[in-house]
């Protein structure tokens, strides 16, 4: 056993984290359903779950961190109707997008990232178990869990059987033979997606998905289940449902929640209009430092996104980086500091490692001698390393390298298009080879030019 504790959401209480195997720890985090470019909000449970895995992967020799990407849902029908685009055309370049601003934002890509609708048969199985157990049932078209059929349901959200039918925000059909029932598979009109099942033609529900893809790659049991604090109901307490009536084994062991990302106080969502996109803020800021403002709060806490704080977590890290440009050859030691260390094993207690992050840069900044500083450089790089901070060249940073912004790569984009177009070859040639100097990397496809970090 390590010395981690978690916060779990099932026990409402921090425990001592001990592996289901500690051969191979394996975690399932709910992605994004692909119908717009994420806001910094989406952003917070990848940013907290990729510090989740780093600090794993160093306590554990194998872990597999799996997270789904939604690509049928009823907000990707609606834009594809409004915009008159193919569906499979938004949820491609979606993702596609997604992957571009969460690597700017340091985060590393999971594992497996397995697509809904390449596991429909799996969905379509869960179900049918579900309905052969007794737990669902088909009622014109659809099929039904059957909540009363659980004696333990409810037991992650807590809560009473009244506020989870008003929490569910469905209208209660007359086919439901309990207001409380939720649907795993709905019947599909010729005009949306659909697939051929037992129960006609249709497509799924929101939340079998993930109970079929995390059996698939995790198995029926595993250790983690993360996701922000929305999805707590109806989400994963349906999760739950599913997948414990389907497979009599307990599901995930530890369930984890972000808190809300919030601006002036309200949650940011798309519902209400206050978003503010990854991709707008890159314009803005670098990506390490738009990933160095989201962990300056606890993940468990509110945090109000303000520019103000966006810019201290600039000059913190402008800070950090200028003791590093005092130890030019120092490389990342091998151990993380003590302290760092510590509060990240306490429920990820990021903000407390940023303060000692500070601590090991105000001694570097003391040293006078040069093997002294070299080592508190050392340590200060291995510890950004475990939270994905301080990895680029501090020279480079410092002199706004760092600061390569999207809107900067995109003019050079165009640029380089205008050019080609005008048969400039070498002034085209040019742009890609300065941005490839600069790490990034340009690819012509069909649909333009895309680009990436190399
Ligand atoms: P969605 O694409 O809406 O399904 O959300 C993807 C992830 O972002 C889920 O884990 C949500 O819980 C999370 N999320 C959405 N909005 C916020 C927010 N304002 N603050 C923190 N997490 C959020
Ligand atoms: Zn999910």
């Amino acid at each position: 056993m390590s010395d981690l504790k978690l916060h779990n959401t099932l026990s409402k209480s921090k425990e001592g984290f001990v592996a289901l195997d500690p051969a191979h720890v394996r975690i399932y985090v709910c992605g994004p359903t692909v119908y717009d470019r994420a806001h910094i909000g989406n952003a917070r449970p990848v940013i907290v779950f990729d510090v989740l895995v780093r600090l794993l992967r160093r306590l554990y020799p194998r872990v597999t961190y799996v997270r789904n990407i939604t690509d049928v849902d009823d907000k990707i029908n609606a834009k594809a109707k409004a915009s008159g685009r193919p569906i499979a055309e938004i949820t491609a370049e979606t993702t596609k997008l997604f992957h571009e601003d969460m690597a700017l934002l340091g985060a590393l890509p999971p594992d497996i990232e397995p697509r809904a609708t390449a596991h429909i048969a799996q969905m379509i199985a869960m179900i049918q178990s579900l309905i052969e157990q007794g737990h669902a049932y088909e009622a014109e078209g659809h099929v039904l869990f059957h909540v009363a059929s659980m004696a333990d349901y409810g037991k992650l959200s807590g809560r009473s059987r009244d506020e989870m039918i008003a929490g569910a925000r469905v209208e209660v059909a007359p086919y439901k033979k309990d207001a409380a029932d939720f649907v795993l598979w709905k019947p599909s009109t010729d005009d949306l997606p659909g697939w051929d099942s037992p129960w006609g033609r249709g497509r799924p529900g929101w939340h079998i998905e993930c109970s079929a893809m995390s059996r698939e790659y995790l198995g029926e049991s595993f250790d983690i289940h993360g996701g922000g604090q929305d999805l707590i109901f109806p989400h994963h307490e349906n999760e739950i449902a599913q997948s414990e009536c389907c497979n009599h084994a307990p599901f995930a062991r530890f369930w984890l929640h972000n808190g809300f990302l919030k601006v002036g106080g309200e949650k940011m969502s798309k519902s209400i209009g206050n978003i503010l996109s990854v991709h707008q803020l890159l314009g803005e800021a670098p990506g390490e430092a738009i990933r160095f403002a989201v962990l300056s709060a606890h993940y468990r806490q509110p945090l109000d996104w303000t520019d103000e704080g966006l810019k201290a977590a600039k000059s913190a890290l402008d800070r950090l980086y200028r003791a590093l440009e005092t130890a030019p050859k120092a490389r990342a030691a091998a151990n993380v500091p003590e302290t760092v260390l510590a509060a990240l094993m306490d429920d990820l207690n990021t903000p407390l490692a940023i303060s000692h992050l500070h601590e090991v840069a105000s001694a570097l900044n003391k040293a006078s001698d040069q093997s002294e500083k070299d080592r508190l450089a050392g340590e200060l790089l291995a510890a950004g390393a475990l939270m994905g901070l301080l990895q680029n060249d501090p020279k480079g940073w410092l002199q706004g390298a760092g600061n390569e912004g999207v809107s900067e790569i995109e003019a050079l984009i165009e640029q380089r298009i205008a050019a080609k177009k005008a048969k400039d070859f070498a002034l085209a040639d040019r742009i890609r080879d300065d941005l490839k100097a600069k790490g990034i990397l340009l690819e012509d496809g069909p649909g333009g030019t895309s680009w990436r970090k190399l």
